[in-house]
């Protein structure tokens, strides 16, 4: 169990396992199930890899919060000197809720609305990072609007292949995200020549999950290609953002460590003369990630004619992962059982053939017990939905001996609370 994600802040202890020192029963017992508990230890440990490794150089770490957007995620990371790294208004929204410096704020994302950016233009973000060309005369427009100067950099597509699952791969031709290669120095050209933005820094996201250090380095490469073609141009930049970090460990997978990533990421940036720039990452997943885990409980075991199932009362609208991605996400029983192991497939309540979290796991189990989804901090609770009319799940924080409950189970006259019925009369 060593390999595991949750191995740091969550491990057994008499057998019984727990987040940091609270036994998960415990948390079951006292908010129910299923939860999503988070260490606070293990979530400010992701941050501190990529700020310790950045230490010295001018640099800033923006926390992509869609990973996961909760007020206390948000609240411990800016108190720690994070940014953040938000693709909508609902996300500045939230850093602003729990204080966070709009000038650590870049904005991605391929759809950024007119109104999203006036409000981002409003609070003075850092940048934002443009991926077309009709999204920069937009900004440029809503700026002159405004009477600003809008702070951008553009995210280039450089065409890399990540070599992580095709719906989490974003820096390929076929990608819709981020700006041709050949297309980026005469946007830049344009932008230089703007009254009313402001050309800051250049960007890229070549994927999520990436557990190879090689085409990240091809990726940065061409990226500094392109600084240096700028610079020819007169254009100068302050900043270089190397986008998401490392994937992390689900199964077997072996991600660099992020020391390892950004010194020879640094390393390169230095032979090639940059540096001097401030260098800014968006990690999501390596930081939220292993620091939670969700907690259901077992409903009912159902011994079928070809499948054994475990029925928890988790399903695809708490944890998409599995059912969006085909993601393999460890499974561990939270207490000893002394009933037979068998393999089981771990699926949901919901109607849908697609509501699974595990398939075909080796576990002894029987209605009553608990299981912990591990690597459940990122994109867990964040991609959460109301289908079959299911209230969202609760999240509970855990700081040494203490649990907090960071956010309650919703109600479900919260899920029709907006809704009304045709008024009487009316056919
Ligand atoms: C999702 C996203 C990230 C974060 O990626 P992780 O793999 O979670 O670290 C960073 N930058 C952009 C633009 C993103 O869309």
């Amino acid at each position: 169990m060593s390999h595991d994600p949750i191995a740091g802040a969550f491990a057994a202890h008499d057998g019984v396992l727990h987040c940091e020192s609270v036994p998960l029963p415990a948390i079951a017992e006292r908010f129910g199930t299923p939860t999503y508990v988070y260490s606070r230890a293990a979530l400010l440990a992701g941050y501190r890899a990529y700020a310790d490794a950045l230490a010295g150089r001018s640099a800033l770490v923006c926390y992509a919060m869609k990973a996961n957007s909760n007020l206390t995620v948000l609240d411990l990371l800016a108190r720690a000197g994070s940014g953040f790294d938000i693709v909508s208004g609902g996300e500045l929204a939230r850093v602003l809720a729990v204080g966070g410096d709009p000038r650590k704020v870049v904005f991605s994302g391929v759809g950024k609305s007119e109104a999203e950016i006036a409000q981002a233009l409003a609070v003075g973000i850092l940048c934002f990072n443009i991926e077309s060309v009709p999204e920069l005369e937009v900004v440029e427009r809503v700026a002159q609007r405004l009477g600003k100067r809008a702070p951008i950099s553009v995210r280039v597509n450089p065409d890399v292949d990540p070599k992580t699952h095709p719906y989490i791969s974003t820096g390929l031709k076929n990608n819709k995200f981020g700006v041709a290669y050949a297309d980026v120095p005469a946007l830049y050209r344009r932008a230089a020549a703007s009254a009313h933005l402001e050309v800051v820094g250049i960007d890229f996201h070549i994927g999520s999950q990436i557990t190879e250090v090689a085409p990240y380095l091809e990726a940065a490469e061409r990226l500094l290609d392109v600084v240096d073609a700028l610079a020819r141009d007169g254009i100068g930049l302050h900043h270089i953002d190397f986008g998401g970090g490392v994937g992390i460990r689900y199964r077997d997978e072996t991600p660099p460590p992020v020391g390892e990533l950004i010194a020879a990421l640094l390393a390169r940036v230095d032979a090639r003369g940059h540096g001097g720039k401030t260098i800014l990452f968006e990690p999501g997943r390596s930081i939220a990630g292993p620091a939670g885990t969700l907690l259901t409980r077992v409903q009912y075991v159902k011994h079928g004619e070809a499948k054994n199932f475990a029925i928890v009362d988790a399903a695809m609208n708490d944890l998409a992962r599995p059912a969006m991605y085909q993601a393999w996400m460890p499974v561990h029983p939270v207490a000893p059982s002394a009933h037979e192991i068998a393999l089981y497939d771990i699926v949901g309540p919901v109607c849908e053939s697609s509501d699974w979290l595990a398939r075909e796991r080796a576990l002894a189990l029987a209605p009553g017990d608990l299981l912990a989804i591990g690597g459940a901090g990122a994109y867990g609770m964040s991609m959460a939905s109301n289908y079959n009319s299911r209230p969202r799940a609760a999240e509970v924080m855990v700081d040494g001996e203490r649990c907090y409950e960071v956010r309650r189970r919703e109600l479900v006259e919260e899920l029709f609370a907006g809704e009304s019925v045709l008024p009487t009369g009316s056919a």
